[in-house]
């Protein structure tokens, strides 16, 4: 993978671009992949956003999301778009699979493949070009510093604000993370300079669900939550049956799993969900415990030190066990 600072002399030949991020993407790959495609269209390239699946609604109020294409959806004509791609820009994800039926049609298009993204141990091998940082709090903050360093910072209108604002604030957790440094307060005093208005982007992340999501959390909280202060741990496991009782849709569980690190001593949450096609787990934690180390080890995934993600081709009972076992094995650090 060479420096993306490589792409720079060349940012401004005019390209046909496609940008993708993670499946189910959250407000920061979307987030970037908006405010990337805005400046670069408005250099002059052709650029398609691509999501590897669909997203919240929460997420539709984003400038362009009405643009983005839904792969599972429209997946023939998202391929053809792919091969004619002269570069891929790959956003906030570090392994191919992470954009699921995608990753094989990725892999083999002839565009040179982008990373920019601040998740621990990429696949640097399928990269031409590429910056990696996991001490950056965001892939918006990463796209943000791209934009300033090739000498594109005049382009970052209002609209660019929104987008970078929502990824920078939801994946600092409201500017509350370590991960919100200086420099991140320094972008948001650029984006601020647009004249774009903060409070409307809170809103529509917060304060737009539907009555049925606010219950389920009460439902969750109440009946699906065991804690272990033995562990300083709490779990919250969900059948597939209440996400069809509350009629939950994709998004409506993002956050559910910081919940349980409100109460007092509790340094590691999980949140396991049966979503019928595999067993999805969140892992989240304040201070030393790794999450990223626990889930690459027990739950096929990874992601970072203190918020990572994973899966389990088990049942639900099966994966909660394993989960309750897994505290055992890790009872040093948890205690
Ligand atoms: P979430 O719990 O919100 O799905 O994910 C938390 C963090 O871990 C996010 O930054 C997400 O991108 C990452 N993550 C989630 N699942 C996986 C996974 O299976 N593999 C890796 N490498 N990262 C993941
Ligand atoms: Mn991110």
């Amino acid at each position: 993978m060479q420096p993306i600072t490589d792409i720079i002399p060349i940012l401004t030949e005019p390209r046909t671009i496609v940008i993708v991020m993670h499946q189910k993407p959250d407000a920061d790959a979307m987030g970037s992949s908006l405010g990337l495609f805005h400046v670069l269209t408005s250099i002059g390239h052709r650029a398609t956003v691509i999501s590897p699946t669909n997203w919240a609604e929460w997420l539709s109020w984003m400038p362009g999301a009405e643009l983005v294409i839904d792969y599972e959806l429209n997946t023939d004509h998202a391929n053809n778009v792919l091969n004619t791609a002269d570069w891929i820009f790959c956003l906030d994800f570090n392994v191919l699979h992470r954009t699921r039926k995608m990753a094989e049609p990725i892999e083999k298009a002839k565009g040179k493949r982008i990373l920019i993204d601040h998740h621990q141990q990429p696949q640097k091998e399928v990269f031409s070009y590429g910056i990696s940082d996991t001490t950056k709090s965001s892939t918006s903050e990463m796209i943000f510093d791209f934009i300033q360093s090739s000498s594109q910072g005049h382009r970052i209108n209002q609209i660019v604000a929104e987008c970078l604002y929502a990824g920078v604030m939801t994946d600092t957790g409201s500017f509350r993370f370590s991960s919100s440094t200086s420099s991140v307060h320094r972008m948001v005093a650029v984006l601020k300079d647009t004249g774009f208005d903060h409070t409307k982007v809170h809103e529509n992340l917060f304060d737009n669900f539907l009555e049925n999501r606010l219950r389920f959390i009460g439902h969750a909280l109440l009946n699906r939550m065991e804690v272990f202060y033995e562990y300083n741990t709490a779990l919250i496991s969900i059948p597939w049956k209440d996400l069809v009782k509350y009629q939950i849709r994709t998004g409506d569980t993002e956050g559910l799993v910081n919940y349980p690190l409100s109460i007092q001593g509790i340094k590691f949450a999980a949140l396991i969900i049966d979503r019928d096609e595999e067993i999805k787990c969140s892992f989240r934690s304040k201070g030393g415990f790794d999450v990223n180390l626990f889930a690459r080890n027990y739950f096929e995934g990874g992601g970072h030190r203190n918020a990572a993600g994973g899966r389990s081709s088990q049942t639900l009972d099966q994966t909660t066990q394993r989960f309750r076992a897994s505290l055992l094995e890790n009872a040093l650090q948890l205690q």
